[in-house]
This record gives C-alpha cells, sequence and structure tokens, in this order.
C-alpha cells in the first residue's frame, strides 16, 4: 500500500512522506525488544499535517480500510509502544519549539517533539526546570514523556510528568483538534452541548466516569508512580470540576496525538547535599527507606544499585569507578539527594548512622558528580553486549515503598530460581526498580525464558500491590498483564474509553489492549540493540 497512499499524503501534507526500506527499517524499533515493521513514515510540519494525515485514516477507516496511526517522539520506550505497522507521524525533525516561556506565571508550551535535553538547558539558564526528566533526558522528546507520563529521580519529590501537564493541544482520531484543561461545572456543560466528536468525548467520558465511580475508585494504586492503563481517577473532581488532560498523559497515543502542551516548570536550585550510603543488609536497607520516608524533610530522590550492576560494571570497566565504592562490594548503594541543603538535619543523621554500613555526604560540586556517577554507570550495563547477549529492558515495575524488601527478596528468589545475570537498580524512593537480565533474543531457550519470567515477575507485583508499569511505557509487553493488575471491571472501563476516543482503532493499536503473549511471541526482536543512542548514551 505505501506507494499511492505515501504519494496521496504527499501531496497534501507539507511535511515529508518517506517509505524507503532504509527508512522503515529504522522506525522498526524502538527501545524494546520487539520489532515492527511501519509503511511510511511522517513528518509533520503543523498540526495541519497530523490533522490531515488522522482525517485520512479515518475515512478510509469508514469504508473498512484500517491504517493504524503510531506518533512517535525519539523512540526510547521501552515496551514497544513506538512501533506500528501502519504510519508513523515521526515528531524530531519540524514540531520542535519552544512556543512561549513564561517565568512569571512559570510555565511553557511546546511543541512534542522538542529534545528534553535541549529544553532543560534552556530552561536552567533562566533558573528553572522540569524536574520529572527521565535519566535519559538527552535522547527523548517531551510528547514522548507526556505520552508516557514519564518519572525520573526527582519524582520521588515533584511526582510524575502528569503533576506538570497542565494542557494539551490534541489532534483527535476524525481529525478534530481539541484543547484540554481544567474546566469549571459551567464550561463542562457547554462541551457536553458541543455537537461534534469533542462533544460526543465529554458526554461518553463523563456518563462513564458517572456511572462507575465505584470501579474507577479501585484504579487508585498505593505506589506513588504508575502508568499503567487510564488515569480515569484524576478525570472528574468532586466539585464538578473535568479535565481530560490526565487520560492523555500516559495514553501512548492511543487517545489521540498530542500537538502542543503547555507544562508547568519549577525553580531550579542548582545547590545540593548528596549522600552515598553504603547497605549490607536488606533488612536495614528497608527500615532507612521507612524512617526517611516518615521524616519531616524529605529529598528530592533516592536511587538504588545493587551489587549485581556493580559487578558488572566493574568486569566492563575495573576503572569506572575507582575509589568511589568501598571493600567489599556492598550489597547496596543508595545515591540520597537533598535540593538547596548545606547540611543533613540530626535526624537525618541518626538514621544513617543506623542503618548504613557507611555513609559520606557532600555539597562539593566535583564530588556530587562523583556520587552521581555510581548511578548513571549502570548506561555501562544497558549499552554493553558480548555478541548476542545483552541486558534487556524487561522488568521495571513498582511497589508501595513500605514493601521494598519483599520486592528485592522476590526479584533475587526468581534470579536465583532462573540462573540469571543481571542487575538491579532504580528510583527506590518511589518503590521502583529495574531488573535487566542479560539473555540471547537470537536463542528460542532464552526468548521462550522471558514470557516464563513475566509470568514470576508480575506475579510479584500483584502480590506486593504494585505497578506493571510504572516507568519506560505502558506498551505492548505490558498490554497482556493490564487485567490482571486492575481486574475485569476497571479493564472493561478502559476499553470504554478507547472505544470513545478512537472507535475504528486506528490510534496505536495493539497498545494497552489486543496484544497477547501469542502476539508478542511473533513479533520479538532475533537481537537486541540500543544503537539509535550510541552516539551519546543515556544516564541509565
Ligand atoms: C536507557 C533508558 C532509560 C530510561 N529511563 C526511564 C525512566 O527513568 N523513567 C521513565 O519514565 N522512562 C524511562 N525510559 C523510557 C523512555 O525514555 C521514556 O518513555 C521517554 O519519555 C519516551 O520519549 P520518546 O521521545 O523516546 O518517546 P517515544 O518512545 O517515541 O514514544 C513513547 C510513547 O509516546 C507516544 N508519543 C510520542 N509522541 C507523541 C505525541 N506527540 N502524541 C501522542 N503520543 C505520542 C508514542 O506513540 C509512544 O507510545 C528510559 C529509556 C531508556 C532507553
Amino acid at each position: 500500500m505505501s506507494n499511492r497512499v505515501a504519494h496521496y499524503l504527499q501531496e497534501h501534507l507539507l511535511g515529508e512522506v518517506v517509505y524507503s526500506s532504509d527508512a522503515r527499517s529504522y522506525f522498526s524499533t524502538d527501545g524494546s525488544i520487539l520489532r515492527l515493521v511501519p509503511s511510511l513514515i511522517v513528518y509533520p510540519r503543523n498540526e495541519n499535517d497530523i490533522r490531515k494525515t488522522a482525517r485520512f485514516a479515518w475515512q478510509l477507516a469508514e469504508r473498512g480500510r484500517i491504517i493504524p496511526l503510531t506518533a512517535r517522539g525519539a523512540g526510547t520506550n521501552q515496551t514497544g509502544s513506538a512501533i506500528g505497522n501502519g504510519i508513523i507521524i515521526a515528531f524530531t525533525a519540524h514540531m520542535n519549539r519552544i512556543l512561549e516561556l513564561n517565568t512569571k506565571n512559570k510555565s511553557l508550551a511546546i511543541e512534542p517533539g522538542i529534545n528534553y535535553g535541549k529544553l532543560q538547558q534552556v530552561l536552567h539558564t533562566h533558573g528553572f526546570f522540569l524536574p520529572p526528566y527521565p535519566p535519559d533526558l538527552d535522547y527523548v522528546t517531551i510528547g514522548g514523556a507526556i505520552a508516557s507520563n514519564v518519572v525520573g529521580e526527582k519524582s520521588f519529590r515533584y511526582g510524575s510528568t502528569k503533576s506538570f501537564t497542565k494542557e494539551l493541544r490534541v489532534v483527535l482520531a476524525n481529525g478534530e483538534v481539541i484543547k484540554t484543561k481544567k474546566l469549571s461545572k459551567r464550561e463542562l456543560s457547554k462541551k457536553l452541548g458541543l455537537a461534534t466528536f469533542e462533544g460526543e468525548i465529554y458526554r461518553s467520558i463523563d456518563t462513564l466516569i458517572e456511572e462507575n465511580r465505584q470501579i474507577i475508585d479501585t484504579m487508585q494504586r498505593s505506589t506513588t508512580i504508575n502508568s499503567a492503563g487510564y488515569n480515569l481517577y484524576d478525570v472528574k473532581q468532586k466539585d464538578g470540576s473535568f479535565d481530560l488532560t490526565p487520560l492523555i498523559v500516559g495514553s501512548e497515543g492511543t487517545l489521540g496525538i498530542i500537538s502542543e502542551a503547555q507544562l508547568d516548570i519549577e525553580f531550579y536550585d542548582p545547590e545540593s547535599l548528596i549522600i552515598k550510603a553504603e547497605f549490607d543488609s536488606l533488612e536495614k536497607l528497608q527500615q532507612a527507606l521507612n524512617a526517611i520516608n516518615e521524616s519531616k524533610n524529605l529529598p528530592v530522590s533516592i536511587e538504588l544499585v545493587d551489587k549485581q550492576a556493580l559487578e558488572q560494571i566493574y568486569e566492563i570497566n575495573p576503572n569506572h569507578l575507582k575509589g568511589l565504592i568501598n571493600d567489599p562490594l556492598p550489597s547496596f548503594v543508595v545515591i540520597i539527594e537533598y535540593e538547596g541543603a548545606k547540611k543533613l538535619s540530626k535526624s537525618i543523621v541518626r538514621i544513617l548512622d543506623n542503618f548504613t554500613r557507611s555513609f559520606e555526604t557532600t555539597t562539593d560540586i566535583q564530588e556530587q558528580i562523583n556520587f552521581r556517577k555510581i548511578r548513571e554507570s549502570v548506561n555501562m550495563i544497558t549499552a554493553h553486549n558480548d555478541a548476542l547477549l545483552h541486558s534487556l529492558p524487561l522488568f521495571d515495575g513498582a511497589v508501595p515503598i513500605d514493601r521494598a524488601r519483599e520486592y528485592l527478596e522476590g526479584i533475587y528468589r526468581i534470579v536465583n530460581d532462573n540462573n540469571l545475570k543481571t542487575a538491579i537498580w532504580g528510583h527506590i524512593g518511589d518503590g521502583n526498580l529495574t531488573m535487566q537480565p542479560k539473555l540471547n533474543l537470537g536463542q528460542v531457550g532464552d526468548r521462550q525464558k522471558i514470557f516464563r519470567l513475566f509470568n514470576e515477575y508480575y506475579q510479584l507485583i500483584l502480590s506486593l500491590n504494585g505497578t506493571v508499569s510504572a516507568l519506560n511505557g505502558d506498551g505492548r509487553l505490558r498490554t497482556p498483564y493490564l487485567e490482571s493488575m486492575y481486574g475485569q471491571e476497571a479493564y472493561r472501563l478502559f476499553a470504554k474509553v478507547k472505544q470513545i476516543f478512537d472507535p475504528y482503532n486506528i490510534l496505536n493499536p495493539g497498545v494497552k489492549f489486543n496484544t497477547s503473549i501469542e502476539d508478542l511471541k511473533g513479533i520479538i526482536r532475533q537481537e537486541f540493540s540500543l544503537n539509535h543512542l550510541y552516539d551519546h548514551l543515556p544516564r541509565s
């Protein structure tokens, strides 16, 4: 189909339409272990190009022909949500501008394809920053971050991307454009009266919420971060105010395509106090986390690297962390940051004295770089491969923080039972851990092992009241497990939301719905690589 559709679209769009085999191959992978070859790529120059592409797909769908549309930022998503077998709408080429920076209101308007790292640099020069930045910010786009509800190290204090996303312009499946923002009861009534697709969406979502409040209440998790499913919980408040924005944040391009976003920003304080704490016991680690969490003065981030990760870093380069970790290697190193602090409070010193094997603190910039390097050095693991053996991005759920110990014990059980070589790190302040086992996707045995591991891992996560999708996206790899996390009734509501926004299933189909484990087996890559990123590696 590529040629005729591409020629037709090129005639109507300002941006380029490309269907060369090189381009299709490049866009067939993202940061995940999956592969799907698109039929063509559209590089929109403006919102109108997105509208026309969506309108075209909608009109074809009305005649029974579905061409999927997958929005794409930098393609770093690790769960297979930035790939698709239809049209890829690639944002980084043109729609990458800052539209407005309002330092008085602490707000920012941007196009979705802007690079997160570059935007952050601009904000820093004005004394601001966007707090929920992910460690790989130099690669990712803000559009991708919003659509995945990204969390980063400072989400412990500031929350996830949803807390900073105030307004969105969204191209709907039929090509109409809506602006989402918090609406008063009166503004909502106006929307409910519209005779457009927008009006239909407001009416249907409002009714769905009113009729299913009890089920929606069960969707709240006790984890501090969660990107699984759709965030119906935050759409309608008790005072009658209504906002579709939280529904679009984290929707992975399955409900609409973001063409513009307005975000809140924060003052940036480059002065920090950083603690490097070494632990030898899981029990003491949990006690320290509980005590820090209950303390008056919360840090901005609490990050963990385990011993197996340290061993792998030493194996790859024995000199990389030279002098930074004491001998023998501790079971865990935890890096804790207090923004704007000059010295530690007595209560935190007491906690560290009681529970760590040793700890050091610093406010010196050079030493901070060294402390941070410990956490950032896990990028050596993610980027390193030994022929086809690669550390695979498979597991990164989160649990309530008071269950971190059980989470780690469970992970080590899975690692031992399955004889895995793995490394563990994560935003432990949010109960999040990333586990990347070394496997060879070229071997049938290892590919089969992945699905056995998924079963064991998700059973563990769910038994601890955790979330299957805390970061790295809520894409195809998570889809088969969503229903068991939320239960049948809640999942049925998610499917209704999708049906309301996208009745023909054009927008990123296969993400959040209709991907079984068998489907995944059919699209798993034979090799894994993060070569999109090798020019400049991410921090973790
Ligand atoms: C080494 C590494 C570390 C990572 N660490 C973290 C981490 O700590 N926390 C975390 O949350 N994530 C993490 N990630 C995952 C990833 O970086 C984030 O999900 C990232 O924000 C995705 O941005 P992107 O521009 O690459 O989006 P893509 O991967 O291109 O897309 C992500 C999703 O957004 C959708 N999308 C993109 N643009 C739009 C748009 N304009 N409108 C609608 N939908 C759109 C896509 O369809 C897709 O579903 C990590 C990834 C890597 C490779």
